[in-house]
């Protein structure tokens, strides 16, 4: 079995206990990862913020570069931290080689990135220019379901700006960003760049900590508020990228057999974990009966199995929690509507449940109501779309929707007036690293990602000059 470190001050160090990581698809233990003690911590923030000044005043040329190199270390292990992604998170060995290439070619892009001062006025009676100056620790909390990908929103910013970083992975999947964490430890100055890891118990110490400036944090909307409270006591910075329940509203004009395999493939990526997929579909009557049908053909069709198997399509849910409340979400729908396609936990070990489509379901039901997280999806039948649109915005959640229709004119209208941070039009789930990304509502406080996603990592400075 591999040995896994962290990394605190430039040093690959061993944690004060240790734990396992589980396999999802067989519940064997891939690793023992080390697990920070809250000394250790303490030390990493420390080395961050002692590294800060220097790095702050290192040339953002110089900064861009050192990640360029980072990014040609991803590039270089990219077999191995693919591999490594599926083995601990779930997702098909193709899913996790897309994770890390993404990441990587994220990183290049982030790199070109600049933080120019802007004039403002240039006047006989002054001189006015915003400078942007980075802001000193930056804590980096990330989720289980993109655990590269997402620390890769957060990290590469935080640094180009001129902070450091102490990042923490979530603590059933860890170990894939401690191996990019021990690839670049000689990359960075010591301090720069931390990677710690835990059992669920440091999050919340980390983002009390007083000596961390801003929080830049992915997870779920519960765990959010918790994170906006410990950022109350010295008024850090936050960016909070949190749960959604992304509605799809297809319009009866569709060719139901052609937008079922978009619809498909954006509800299922990574077994339904994903903050921006699709969770649950409004489609118009004249088109009802074909999209479930298609729908669950292709659900039908899918091979669900261990994510390093080849010609495999759906891994296994990424944790027992989360397959523990999948499965519950599914009981608890088969009274709500018709199961066409799926409705089976797999007799194996393993956190392995079917692609399953659900009829004849409404508003209402949990599993259309809240955010499942998992590859369970209901189509609510709707007859007039202002019906869909306001059963679409009713929700605390404001991440992502998409409307799919031939007729452009009333699929933009009907975009305008969805609440969500993101709205697409016949796609979903499609990003880049120039596009910004923001939750609306609950969904999430800020920006990642793009010129709006680097801003946030610093404090504008107003220099105000007499002529
Ligand atoms: P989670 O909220 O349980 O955990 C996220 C991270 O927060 C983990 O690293 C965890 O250890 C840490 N944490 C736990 N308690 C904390 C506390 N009190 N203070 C600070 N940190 C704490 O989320 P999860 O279950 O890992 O991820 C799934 C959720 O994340 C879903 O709701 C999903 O929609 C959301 N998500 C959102 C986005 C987005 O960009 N909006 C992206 C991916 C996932």
């Amino acid at each position: 079995m591999q040995d896994y470190f962290m990394l605190i001050n430039g040093q690959l160090v061993p944690g004060a206990k240790s734990f396992d990581v589980i396999d999802p698809a067989n519940e064997s233990v891939l690793a023992r990862c080390p697990w920070a003690s809250e000394e250790q911590l303490n030390e990493a923030v420390a080395a961050a913020k002692s590294a800060f000044p220097a790095w702050a005043s290192t040339p953002i040329a110089q900064r861009s570069a050192l990640l360029v190199k980072i990014a040609d270390a991803i590039d270089a292990d990219a077999p191995n931290l693919a591999r490594l992604l599926t083995q601990e998170q779930g997702k098909p060995l193709p899913e996790a080689e897309a994770e890390i290439l993404y990441s990587a070619l994220f990183i290049r892009r982030f790199a070109t990135f600049s933080l120019e001062p802007k004039t403002i006025e240039d006047s006989e009676g002054r001189l006015v220019e915003v400078h942007r100056r980075p802001l000193g620790v930056v804590a980096a909390i990330v989720p289980w379901n993109f655990p590269v990908l997402i620390a890769t929103y957060k990290f590469p910013f935080a640094l180009l700006a001129g902070n450091t970083v102490v990042l923490k992975p979530a603590p059933t999947t860890p170990l894939t960003m401690l191996r990019i964490a021990s690839l670049v430890a000689d990359i960075l100055p010591p301090g720069v760049f931390n990677v710690i890891a835990d059992q669920n118990d440091l999050g919340q110490k980390l983002a009390e900590h007083p000596s961390i400036a801003k929080i830049s944090f992915t997870g779920s909307t519960a765990t959010g508020r918790k994170v906006m409270a410990s950022a109350a006591s010295t008024l850090k910075r936050m960016t909070l990228e949190l749960g959604g329940n992304d509605a799809a509203i297809v319009l009866g004009d569709v060719d139901p057999v052609a937008v079922a395999k978009d619809i498909y493939g954006s509800a299922f990526m990574n077994a339904g974990q994903v903050c921006i997929a699709i969770k649950r579909v409004y489609a118009h009557a004249d088109i009802y009966d074909a999209l479930c049908d298609e729908l669950a053909r292709l659900a039908d069709a899918a091979i669900v199995d261990d994510g390093l198997k080849q010609g495999v399509q759906m891994g296994p849910l990424q944790n027992k929690a989360q397959f523990d409340k999948v499965k519950a979400l599914l009981e608890e729908a088969r009274g709500d509507g018709a199961i066409v396609a799926g409705g089976v936990v797999e007799d194996r070990p393993g956190y392995f449940v079917r692609p399953t489509i659900i009829r004849d379901i409404t508003d209402g039901s949990r599993l259309v109501d809240e955010e499942q997280f998992g590859p369970i999806l209901p189509i609510v039948r709707y007859e007039d779309v202002e019906d869909a649109l306001r059963s679409a915005n009713a929700s605390e959640y404001g991440l992502g929707g998409s409307i799919w229709s031939k007729d452009r004119a009333t699929a933009r209208d009907l975009a305008l007036r969805m609440e969500a941070g993101t709205v697409w039009i016949n796609k979903h789930l499609d990003f880049g690293p120039d596009i910004p990304f923001a939750g609306a509502k609950q969904s999430g406080i800020g920006v990642e990602v793009a010129q709006d996603g680097l801003d946030e990592y610093t404090q504008i400075q107003v220099l105000n000059e007499a002529r």
